[in-house]
């Protein structure tokens, strides 16, 4: 399902700063399999900085514990994807739909603009947990979590990246840029949907249009009547965004309009 244009429009922010739910122990929250955490400074002090962080613990809240048996992901014969514990044989799964169902909830309530998550784990990781490839035992092929996998689905248009891409120029550029796109998005449509308010943002965002590719800025233009499609060619082609010196640009812009202002 893809209606990041609903996140938008029904639910418009007057928050003033972006929301972002974060794996809880990169925050630095005890809640690994062995009671550690695995606090990121760039996330916990830096993003913390200018984001408002919602700590988010998948195996706490399936009911496992701290301390707990370690857990991999397998496939059926269906190819049906599932949490199994590592010690005891357990099925996780059937626990993890109740934490889906509260959590994304939530995520549309509060106006998520983006998420961090935990690499490799298997309930976290953005496309970095290393799935066995039955072909070629040597060469895992990287996946997602099954927490963070169904939230990528709910929220396709909303970045999502780990503390190690994080800790990289690009990804995190590109994260920020992506980010306060849809914060800014949610503040212009704070009224509801409007073309009256999308053209003034439109008139004054050549930042946002600059760290564009060029094929996307006329599908742009003739988007103008449709704040709904707007969004959502907005959004994805900002994916493609590969200026740095214009991406900064966009984000500085982006970040400049006071909450809840349609000016710019
Ligand atoms: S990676 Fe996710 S599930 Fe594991 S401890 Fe961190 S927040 Fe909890």
């Amino acid at each position: 399902m893809d209606s990041t244009w609903d996140r938008i429009l029904l639910h418009p922010t007057h928050a003033s700063v972006p929301r972002l739910a974060v794996s809880s122990c990169l925050l630095g929250n005890p809640v690994r399999y062995d009671g550690s955490d695995k606090k990121a400074e760039t996330v916990a002090t830096a993003m913390a900085y200018h984001c408002e962080l919602l700590p988010v613990c998948p195996e706490v809240e399936m009911g496992m514990g701290v301390p707990r048996e370690t857990i991999r992901i397998e496939e059926d014969d269906a190819g049906n994807r599932l949490l199994i514990g590592n010690d005891s044989g357990t099925d996780y799964t059937p626990r993890l739909q109740p934490v889906l169902d509260k959590r994304l909830q939530e995520f549309r309530e509060l106006g998520m603009s983006g998420f961090i998550f935990k690499a490799r784990s298997p309930s976290c990781a953005p496309g970095s947990y290393p799935m066995p490839n039955p072909h070629a035992s040597d060469s895992p092929e990287p996946t997602y979590g099954l927490f963070t996998a169904a939230v990528r689905d709910h929220f396709p248009l909303l970045p999502m990246i780990d503390e190690e891409q994080l800790q990289q120029h690009h990804p995190r550029r590109l994260f920020n840029l992506r980010m306060y796109a849809h914060f800014r998005l949610r503040q212009v449509f704070h009224d509801g949907p409007s073309t009256t308010a999308l053209r003034a943002f439109h008139a004054v965002a050549g930042p946002v249009h600059a760290a564009m590719p060029n094929c996307c800025r006329a599908d742009l233009e003739a988007a103008l009547e449709d704040p709904r499609t707007y969004c959502h060619r907005l959004l994805g082609c900002l994916r493609e965004a590969n200026d740095q010196e214009a991406m900064d640009a966009a984000i500085r812009f982006l970040r400049k309009a006071p909450p809840g202002s349609l000016s710019v």
